[in-house]
């Protein structure tokens, strides 16, 4: 071997190990010591990834976590409470008690109440779609039918109904992530507290029209007539924008509101039948 090849040789190596030694010194100096709890609570997460937490994805959520003085407007929706629970307990923090959320579609505007009176042949896209028209029907504030929150929901909670023509929420999947709710461009998406047997009533309707127009373009439309806000006895309904709406952590099933309005544009679900009147009044004769 020539003494010109041996030199490059020995040359090189101790550039490579100076550089070594350099590089080692630096990342010692600048090393970020990360806490160990952060991937302890990763690992109670659920790794979804969704970002109904607010953040990024699961990692992003747990360096908050333990950040964060206290849980306070911090929550994962896909894990619920028995996530934030084990996440506390590692942070040796109180557990938060977090109410359950559900979507509910505020839109009942299928074909049979709400009559297509136009045709939209343009990309199958929500958002598209409501940037460039008012949508098929007379009511510029119901749903459009083409699906943008069931493509955003990653896990498999929705559906599109072909015979409604409206998005269809399972309740048994449906995490409250909230992704659905920002894909809407037409905010028809509420994420409402869970009640027991996944019972709800609540005003499907987001027409801010004045009620004569409203009624024409949906005959399930809220005409904002006050006759449930007058018949609640718990103060649960506000009329605003021409529209009632229910607050769920106020309403106690009552469902007098429901028989009430005289456009049926509030839902009750997952209620046993209604007796009927004579039925209630023989039975309360025959004791
Ligand atoms: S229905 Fe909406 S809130 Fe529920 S899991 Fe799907 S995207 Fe999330
Ligand atoms: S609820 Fe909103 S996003 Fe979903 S289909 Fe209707 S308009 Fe589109």
């Amino acid at each position: 071997m020539s003494p010109t090849i041996i030199i490059t040789i020995i040359s090189l190596s101790l550039l490579a190990l100076v550089s070594a030694v350099i590089l080692y010194f630096v990342a010692q100096k600048f090393k970020v010591i990360e806490d160990p709890r952060i991937d302890q609570i990763q690992e109670v997460l659920p790794a979804a990834n969704c970002g109904g937490c607010g953040f990024a994805g699961c990692r992003n959520f747990a360096e908050e976590l333990v950040k964060s003085e206290s849980f306070e407007g911090l929550n994962c929706p896909v894990g619920g409470s028995d996530v934030m629970g084990a996440a506390a307990k590692i942070l040796g923090r109180e557990a938060p008690v977090v109410d359950p959320l559900v979507a509910v579609l505020l839109c009942n505007g299928t074909p049979e109440f709400r009559p297509r009176t136009s045709k939209y042949n343009g990309a199958a896209d929500c958002r598209i779609s409501n940037s460039l028209f008012a949508g098929e029907t007379d009511c510029s504030y119901g749903c459009m039918g083409l699906g943008d929150c069931v493509r955003a929901c990653a896990f498999d909670a929705m559906y599109m109904d072909s015979v409604t023509e409206l998005p269809v929420i399972i309740d048994d999947k449906c995490v409250a992530c909230g992704a659905c709710v920002k894909a809407c461009p037409r905010n028809l998406i509420e994420l409402r507290k869970k009640a027991k047997k996944d019972r709800k009533i609540y005003v499907a309707c987001s027409n801010c029209d004045k009620g004569g127009p409203a009624r024409r373009a949906c005959k399930v439309a809220c005409t904002a007539c006050t006759k449930c806000f007058k018949v609640c006895e718990f103060g649960a309904i506000t009329i605003e924008n021409n529209l009632a709406y229910i607050d769920a952590k106020k309403c106690t099933f009552c469902r007098k509101c429901v028989t009430e309005c005289p456009t049926n544009s509030i839902i009750e679900l997952n209620f046993p039948p209604r007796k009927v009147k004579a039925e209630a009044q023989g039975e309360a004769v025959n004791g």
